[in-house]
């Protein structure tokens, strides 16, 4: 997918995905958050959505209530039922506003909750909010470790003063790395962390971009933050 140059966009933009059978909801939805600096994608009922996440794990999901396949309080429970989506941060959308109904939302596992019609700032400030609570790595925070700086706003990695240079995806690893100090990620938790992806990319390409994200961290020797975990996967480790 090809980002876009605009200075609004960073390298990190979130993934957000929109699941809304209202077509001009769903294209003001669209236009909101891509304004916000986010990348919307686009689901018209249950089933769509269902592959969008197969193919590639969003960042967060706007789903609507009433969906024209299934519910969109089903979707969220089989969402919350699979291993894989299970911490997908969910907002419903609804023009239901009965308390009950709220709690039905909470029930199947939704984190937020907005009823139309919203002010599309509001959602904005919804969705930046839950993203820094259940992903901070897709936020536009920067981030510090050990004399390496990471700026998501820039797409700028700074050491000792200096810009080290790398492509956008090991810029995305290094930013999932550095927001998971100390943990042992497996190469399928990083394909699904950095790529959104596990299913059409092949695990061995998360060794490629390790090797040329070590070798663009040499010049400062932040190389030697990232240990290779022998049949676990990689570590970034703060020494
Ligand atoms: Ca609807």
């Amino acid at each position: 997918m090809r980002r876009s140059a605009h200075s609004h966009e960073t390298a990190m933009n979130a993934r957000i995905l929109i699941v809304e059978d209202e077509p001009s909801i769903r294209d003001l939805l669209a236009l909101n958050l891509r304004h916000a600096g986010y990348e919307p994608q686009l689901a018209a009922d249950a089933g769509s959505a269902r592959s969008q996440i197969d193919a590639a794990l969003p960042d967060l999901i706007l789903l609507d209530w009433m969906l024209p396949d299934q519910s969109g309080v089903d979707l969220a429970r089989r969402l919350r039922a699979d291993s894989r989506t299970r911490e997908l941060p969910i907002i419903m959308l609804t023009a239901r506003s009965a308390e009950s109904d709220k709690l039905g939302g909470f029930d199947a596992g939704a984190d937020d909750y907005v009823t139309k019609p919203f002010s599309p700032r509001e959602l904005v400030a919804r969705i930046r909010a839950l993203l820094r609570r259940r992903a901070p790595e897709a936020t536009d925070d920067p981030v510090e470790v050990c004399g390496l700086r990471l700026e998501p706003q820039t797409f700028r990695v700074i050491a000792e003063g200096k810009q080290l240079r790398m492509g956008p995806t090991e810029f995305r690893l290094l930013h999932y790395l550095m927001k998971n100090l100390d943990r042992v990620l497996s190469r399928s938790k990083l394909l699904d962390g950095v790529w959104g992806d596990h299913v059409f990319i092949e695990e061995r390409t998360v060794d490629v971009h390790v090797r040329r994200l070590r070798l663009a961290l040499q010049p400062s020797g932040h190389d030697r933050l990232i240990e290779t975990v022998r049949g676990g996967g990689y570590r970034f480790l703060p020494q």
